[in-house]
């Protein structure tokens, strides 16, 4: 089955280490958008194209106001079944009231996730982000007393000031706000943002604390009875975001708005990131990036950032030699950075550190 991606290209306000495609939006453009992605959405009424997530991402989906998520996930209903769904909604600390919650869980939004990024507050600063650890608290309180069973929180490692110290101090709060789900992503300077200067390089952690960090925090969520499904992700009692296991497990997804990405009918393709564009014409345009692409070199690569890794009956059932996949994995299992099992192969948490290098290499021997 298909999932579905809607973006929100909007949010309060822009913090200064983010490069996704999002802008403070005017007054009345929410209303347009929200009519531009139903009408987007529709478009695919009679195709017969079934799906079982359906994700709000962004930006900060949580600024559409209730009836307007509303609208979108009646076109979502309507158009692709959505027999029981996982819905997500990504969201704000700051947006969220019980008032708000209580009509996302009536529109069916069965998932949540917050992105908190740190419990200490000077870090919270640094980030530009506009809420407290307290408000964040707060949210997964009101989230969880209307009746939210499944709520994610984002963590970020390596930002500026960050310490050993302050990265257990977050991670020992969120702990206990017992939630199913915690996304760990290590931050990465990007082009072009305001943290794209020396002065904020040298206040992140160095290659050998980041790589601590990363550790620390696989460690302390395991020993909380969190399961590492992949390299960011952990869940608890099951809860694995099944949206996004869409896109490791390399199954279709459909993305709506502007910069939304898709994979559908064996082509990978995407929305241009232009907001205005997206609500004044009638479909949204596609810019196609790879038409069938390579099934073994994807497989590797998707899967192995997956804690279930690659396994050897359908790397063979796609044409890799699996044997010589074996052998170069070998080398990294002395290292300890992979493990390899009589079915199947996938990395430790040290080798999801340098995952890039090795799948490469396996990619390599896979295709000899
Ligand atoms: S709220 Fe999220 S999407 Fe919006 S600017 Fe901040 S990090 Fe980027």
């Amino acid at each position: 089955m298909t999932g579905i991606y809607v973006h929100v290209p909007f949010c309060a306000r822009k913090c200064p280490y983010c490069d996704f495609y999002s802008a403070v939006p005017d007054k009345n453009i929410l209303e347009d958008y929200t009519q531009a992605l139903v009408r987007n959405i529709r478009e695919y009424t009679s195709k017969g194209v079934k799906a079982d997530t359906l994700y709000f991402g962004g930006g900060t989906p949580s600024l559409l106001r209730p009836a307007q998520l509303d609208s979108i996930i009646r076109a979502a209903k309507d158009t692709f079944v959505l027999e029981n769904a996982e819905i997500t909604l990504e969201a704000n600390p700051c947006t969220v009231t019980s008032e708000k919650l209580e009509a996302y869980l009536s529109s069916g939004i069965n998932r949540l996730s917050l992105g908190v990024q740190s419990a200490v507050e000077s870090e919270l600063e640094t980030l530009g982000r506009l809420h407290s650890f307290e408000t964040a608290k707060k949210a997964v309180e009101n989230a969880k007393k209307a009746g939210f069973e499944n709520i994610s929180c984002d963590i970020m490692l390596g930002t500026p000031g960050q310490t050993l110290s302050t990265l257990e101090t977050s991670i020992n709060s969120l702990l206990s706000l017992d939630i199913q789900h915690i996304s760990a992503y290590m931050l990465k300077i990007e082009q072009g943002t305001a943290f794209d200067c020396d002065k904020i390089r040298n206040s992140c952690a160095d290659d050998e604390l980041s790589a601590q960090m990363y550790l620390k925090t696989v460690e302390m969520l395991v020993n909380a009875g969190f399961e590492q499904y992949e390299i960011s992700n952990f869940a608890r009692n099951g809860k694995r975001s099944r949206h996004n296991m869409k896109y490791w497990k390399g199954e279709s997804y459909l993305g709506f708005g502007p910069s939304a990405h898709s994979f559908f009918d064996n082509v990978r393709y995407f929305c241009p990131g232009d907001t205005k564009a997206f609500i004044t014409q009638k479909t949204q345009p596609r810019i196609v990036q790879e038409e069938n692409p390579d099934k073994l070199e994807e497989y590797i690569m998707l899967a192995l950032r997956l804690s279930d890794g690659i396994g050897f009956e359908k790397l063979t059932a796609l044409g890799g030699n699996v044997n010589a996949v074996v052998q170069a994995a070998r080398t990294f299992e002395k290292a300890g950075l992979c493990s390899i099992s009589q079915d199947k192969l996938h990395l430790t948490p040290q080798g999801f550190l340098v995952s890039n290098g090795i799948i490469s290499q396996l990619i390599d021997s896979a295709e000899s």
